[in-house]
C-alpha cells in the first residue's frame, strides 16, 4: 500500500500547557511525526506556553526530552529532530494575567491558519479565551482545541459552551474527544456506509444486540484524587462510550461532512432512554493481595464513586426498536481491551440440527489492542466428521491486510490536530452533542448518588462484577471474551 500523505498548510499552533502531561506525551510527539511524515510544513510554528520561567532554547530542549522519551529511537531521526525543533518557540503566559499577551501577538504571524490548544485546566479556558481577544491574537479565522472534561454535569457544560461561545463562533471550537481519532472508529464509518453488505442487516430485523467495552487493565494510580470527583460514568461513558455508540447506531448522513454527521449523532444520543436502575452495575476494584485497590487510591474511604459501569441501554426509534445496546468500562479489567460488537440474529432455521448449537455471525471493531476488523462467519469445520459447524474470523486487521505502512497509521492525536489545522470538524464534537449527552447522563448519576448505592466490589485483573455477567445472562446472552 502506498502511503499518500497531503501536506496541510502552514500553520501557527499555540499549546496552552505546553509543559504539561498531555503536551508531552501526545501532543508534540504527535506533531514531531506528522513532520516526519511530511505533512506538516516546516514553516509552521509551535508555541508553548505557561506560566514556567523559560526561554525559547529551554523549551526546545524540553520538547526534544519529551520526543525522547515518548518516541521509540528509531521513529526519531536526529536530523529531523533538529528541524522539528527550529519549528518550536514559547511564551511565558500566565492565563489569569497579563503579561506575555503582547509578545506571544508579535509572534503569530498573518496570512496563515492561526490555532490555540487549550491543554489546561477548563477552569482557564475562560479567561485564555478573553485574553485572546483582548489581545488581538484571536481572528475570525482562528480555532481553538479543548480537551476533555467538558463539564461535569449539563449545568457545567453549558456554563462552559457560553464561555466559549461568547469569544469564538461553533464553528471556530474543537472539542477533542480521542476516540473519534481512531482508525477503526472512522472506519467504521466507511464499512457502514461505503458497503451494501452491511447496511440492509444493520437493524432490529438483524441484529440481535450491540456490545460496546472499553476495558483498561490500569488503575487509578496518581490520579485518585481527581477520578473519584468523576468516576467511570463521567470519565468515559458520557465521552467516549457515548460517541461510539453514535457512529454504531446513527442513520446514514446525507454527506460525510461535519454538521450532517453530527446531527445524526445527536439524533441518536435524543433517542436514548431512560435507564432503568437494575440495568445499570457499578462497581469498585479491589486488590487485597497489594493493597492498592479503588478505596486505598482514593481520599476517601467510604467512596461511591464507580470505576466499573455496565449497562443496558435502548435507542427508541424505527431501527433500533427492541434491539439492546451492552456498555461495558473499567479500570483493573482483565486486559486492555475495547471493542465494539455488533451480534447479529440466528439464522431462522436451522438445516443442519439441533446438535450443531448456536451460531452467529458477529462484526467486532476493535480499537485496541491491534486496531482492526473481524467478521465472524459460520464456515464447515474443515475434514471428516460430517458436517460440524465452526463461527471463524475473516481477520480485517489492518497491518497484516494493507500491509506494513498500515501499521504506521497516525495515532489520534495526531489526526484530529491535522483536522483541526484543515479546518474539518467532522471528528470533534459540537456543543449541542455534549450537552445532549449530559442531560441523558446527569439523572442516572443523581439517582445512584441520591440513593447512596455503593459500587460492587471486583477483583483486580476480573472482568467486573459477577452481576455485570447477569445483565446478559438473564436474556440468554453473554459478554464476549475480553482478550488479553
Ligand atoms: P498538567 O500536566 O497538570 O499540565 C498543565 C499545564 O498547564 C502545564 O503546562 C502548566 O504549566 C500549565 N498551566 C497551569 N496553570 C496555568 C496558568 N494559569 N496559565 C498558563 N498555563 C498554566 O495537565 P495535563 O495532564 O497536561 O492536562 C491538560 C488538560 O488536558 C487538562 O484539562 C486535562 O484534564 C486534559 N486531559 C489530559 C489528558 C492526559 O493524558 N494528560 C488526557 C485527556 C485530557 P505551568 O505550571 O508552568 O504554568
Amino acid at each position: 500500500m502506498v502511503s499518500r500523505v497531503i501536506p496541510v498548510d502552514d500553520f501557527d499552533l499555540v499549546i496552552f500547557g505546553g509543559t504539561g502531561d498531555l503536551a508531552r506525551r501526545k501532543i508534540l510527539p504527535g506533531l514531531f511525526r506528522r513532520f516526519h511524515a511530511g505533512q506538516m510544513p516546516s514553516t509552521s510554528r509551535i508555541i508553548g506556553a505557561a506560566r514556567s520561567e523559560m526561554d525559547q532554547a529551554t523549551y526546545q530542549k524540553e520538547v526534544a526530552g519529551a520526543l525522547e522519551e515518548f518516541l521509540p529511537k528509531d521513529a526519531r531521526p536526529k536530523d529531523q529532530i533538529d528541524a522539528f525543533l527550529d519549528c518550536i518557540d514559547y511564551v511565558k503566559i500566565d492565563a489569569m494575567g497579563e503579561g506575555g499577551w503582547s509578545e506571544l501577538s508579535s509572534k503569530l504571524r498573518s496570512g496563515v491558519v492561526r490555532a490555540f490548544y487549550f491543554s489546561v485546566a477548563p477552569s482557564l479556558f475562560g479567561p485564555l479565551a478573553e485574553r485572546l481577544h483582548g489581545h488581538s491574537c484571536a481572528g475570525p479565522k482562528c480555532r481553538i482545541v479543548v480537551e476533555k472534561p467538558f463539564g461535569r454535569d449539563l449545568e457545567s457544560a453549558k456554563a462552559l459552551n457560553k464561555t466559549l461561545r461568547d469569544h469564538f463562533d461553533e464553528g471556530q471550537i474543537y472539542r477533542i474527544d480521542h476516540y473519534l481519532g481512531k482508525e477503526t472508529v472512522q472506519n467504521l464509518m466507511a464499512v457502514r456506509f461505503g458497503n451494501v453488505l452491511f447496511e440492509p442487516l444493520w437493524n432490529a430485523q438483524y441484529v440481535d444486540h450491540v456490545q460496546i467495552t472499553v476495558s483498561e487493565s490500569v488503575g487509578v494510580e496518581g490520579r485518585g484524587a481527581y477520578y473519584d470527583k468523576s468516576g467511570a460514568m463521567r470519565d468515559m461513558v458520557q465521552n467516549h462510550l457515548m460517541q461510539l455508540l453514535c457512529l454504531t447506531a446513527m442513520e446514514p448522513p446525507s454527506r460525510f461532512d461535519p454538521d450532517a454527521v453530527r446531527d445524526e449523532k445527536l439524533k441518536v444520543i435524543r433517542a436514548l432512554d431512560p435507564v432503568d436502575p437494575a440495568d445499570i452495575v457499578r462497581g469498585q476494584y479491589t486488590d487485597p493481595k497489594k493493597g492498592r485497590g479503588y478505596l486505598e487510591q482514593v481520599e476517601d474511604p467510604d467512596s461511591i464513586t464507580e470505576s466499573f459501569i455496565a449497562m443496558k441501554l435502548s435507542v427508541s426509534n424505527w431501527r433500533w426498536a427492541g434491539v439492546p445496546f451492552y456498555l461495558r468500562t473499567g479500570k483493573r479489567m482483565k486486559a486492555r481491551y475495547s471493542e465494539i460488537a455488533v451480534v447479529f440474529k440466528d439464522a431462522p432455521h436451522s438445516i443442519f440440527g439441533q446438535d450443531q448449537g448456536r451460531h452467529r455471525n458477529v462484526l467486532t471493531i476493535r480499537l485496541q489492542p491491534n486496531e482492526g476488523m473481524d467478521l465472524f462467519v459460520t464456515i464447515k469445520e474443515p475434514g471428516p466428521g460430517g458436517m460440524r459447524l465452526v463461527d471463524l474470523p475473516l481477520d480485517m486487521t489492518f497491518a497484516d491486510a494493507l500491509g506494513p505502512e498500515a501499521a504506521d497509521v497516525p495515532d489520534a492525536y495526531e489526526r484530529l490536530i491535522m483536522d483541526v489545522i484543515r479546518g474539518n470538524q467532522t471528528l470533534f464534537m459540537r456543543g449541542d452533542e455534549v450537552e445532549a449527552a449530559w442531560a441523558w447522563t446527569d439523572p442516572l448519576i443523581e439517582g445512584w448518588t441520591e440513593r447512596r448505592e455503593k459500587p460492587l466490589p471486583y477483583e483486580t485483573g476480573s472482568t467486573g462484577p459477577e452481576e455485570a455477567a447477569m445483565l446478559l445472562h438473564r436474556t440468554g446472552r453473554r459478554w464476549r471474551e475480553i482478550r488479553p
